[in-house]
């Protein structure tokens, strides 16, 4: 249940003693104050009814991404505004900063063609310890330089709690990826900024989870988050995962944040992601995340998905008309 509680009753005693009687999570999303209760509550008793400008009950654990609740949520970066319905918008880059050239090279070449949303790793969640783990803070200050020299925003991803701060500090919008989906410093943290953050779906993940993930962030008052499906783990071994449209469809049905798709991660071989950034777009969606790099054979970490410029170039060229014939444009 949603609380949302009258302006001029916003800090009252009153509203301390509803605090007490319910297990509150006060926020401070959308500019006023709301109160969340757990889910199995079926009403609002009828003591604090003055109190509450309006009600909203719902029976899950789905509460402020609720579509019943708000209809839509949109978070603006770089004057681009994602999840208003309007544009799908691109954000590129290459998995990780490996250094300086690499990201200035990508940078000028993304900048180029128009893109806004520049996306790179600074700190790597590798499965295996013995692979590249990025450059941390070095690439964090990298991405940051190169990309203010240019006009386009920081799209990073966060690891962990532990340098949490600092990319909550230096990026435009904070990344939580597949494995730190579960991370609950990493919500917590996002949830206490008001940074814009990209939540990927963990590849093992059921929609509920990628919500309640999502919720974390909400409850804490960030009111900035967008959804990202990036492929989920099934008997299939051809691709890297299966990316799941279905789920898509359900999350722009169902939630009111931002949908981005990631065909990168879940193809895994570039062969396929044009064609699927294509499918993505044809499905409506707020954004695409696509991994492009000067020399993708010879990238630290993921090598075999990464677009080359010429291919992300042809890619970019494509797109207009697909995304026109479903009332959006490219940005
Ligand atoms: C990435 O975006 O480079 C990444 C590590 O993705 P994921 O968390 O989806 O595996
Ligand atoms: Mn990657």
């Amino acid at each position: 249940m949603i609380i949302q509680i009258k302006p001029d009753r916003v800090g009252s005693p009153e509203v301390a003693e509803l605090c007490a009687f319910y297990e509150t999570h006060p926020t401070e999303a959308d500019g006023a104050t709301l109160v969340i209760t757990s889910g199995s509550v079926k009403g609002l008793d009828p003591k604090f009814l003055n109190l509450a400008e309006r009600v909203h009950v719902t029976d899950g654990d789905m509460q402020l991404s609720d579509k019943r609740w708000l209809e839509g949520r949109s978070s603006t970066v770089n004057g681009l505004t994602v999840g208003d319905g309007t544009t799908t918008a691109m954000i590129a880059g290459p998995c990780a900063v490996e250094d300086r050239e690499q990201i200035e090279k990508t940078a000028d070449f993304l900048v180029g063609l128009g893109v806004k949303l520049f996306r790179a790793g600074a700190y790597k969640p590798r499965t295996s310890p013995y692979s590249f783990q990025g450059l941390g803070l070095e690439g964090l200050k990298i991405l940051r330089e190169v990309c203010d020299a240019r006009g386009l925003a920081v799209v990073t991803e966060v690891r962990d709690a532990t340098h949490a701060a600092e990319v909550l500090e230096l990026a435009d919008v904070a990344q939580i990826g597949a494995k730190a989906m579960y991370d609950h410093g990493v919500l917590k943290a996002c949830g206490d900024s008001r940074k814009t953050i990209l939540l990927k779906r963990g590849f093992g993940t059921t929609l509920k989870e990628f919500v309640q993930a999502a919720e974390f962030i909400l409850s804490r008052g960030n009111p900035n988050v967008m959804l990202c499906e990036r492929g989920i783990r099934t008997f299939e071994t051809g691709t890297r995962f299966t990316l799941d449209l279905c789920g898509v469809a359900y999350v722009k049905e169902k939630t009111n944040l931002p949908v981005i798709l990631d065909p990168s991660h879940a193809m895994g071989y570039r062969y396929g992601v044009s064609d699927l950034a294509r499918a993505c777009t044809a499905m409506g969606v707020d954004g695409l995340l696509i991994e492009v790099h000067p020399t993708p054979d010879k990238a630290k970490s993921d090598a075999a998905q990464q677009l080359t410029f010429e291919m992300f170039q042809a890619l970019w060229e494509s797109l207009p008309p697909v995304a026109a014939a479903v009332g959006r444009r490219i940005a």
